[in-house]
């Protein structure tokens, strides 16, 4: 029996299996790790608990582009829904809505920006209304 033998599984760490060489068949693994072994089991288990927690989430579609109050608002109201409903995990629910506070934040200096913008160019216009005689100033 060759000393090098290793059972080619892994641990759930994701560490090498580590069981004693004399436990290690032709087939390069240990009884647990052997088709139909504990281990390989539990693993395949673990590993599709994990694939359908990704999975589960909000679908893209679901949310609007966000372009005004009203799509933030139905994204909320969306999110808030998914987390009622377990479909949502709070971790990703709280990402998402840190998303539309920040995309409602940034929204409300562009808006504050261009009403300046649209003042500004008011002024300017009156200014130069008022230079050329075509209204009086009152
Ligand atoms: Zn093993």
């Amino acid at each position: 029996m060759s000393r090098e033998r290793q059972c080619s599984g892994s641990k759930a760490d994701g560490s090498p299996c580590g069981a004693v060489p004399q436990l290690v068949n032709a087939d390069g693994l240990c009884p647990a790790h052997r088709p139909g072994g504990r281990r390989e089991m539990s693993e395949r288990g673990r590993k599709g608990g994990r694939a359908n927690k990704r999975a589960a989430g909000l679908d893209p579609s679901e949310l609007p582009p966000l372009t005004s109050h009203a799509d933030a608002q139905s994204w909320l109201e969306t999110i808030g829904r998914a987390v009622a409903s377990g479909r949502l995990p709070e971790r990703q629910a709280q990402a998402a809505i840190r998303a539309v506070a920040e995309w409602v934040r940034a929204e409300g200096e562009r808006a504050a920006v261009e009403v300046l913008d649209e003042l500004r160019a008011e002024i300017d216009e009156l200014k130069s209304s008022l230079a050329s005689g075509s209204i009086r100033a009152i």
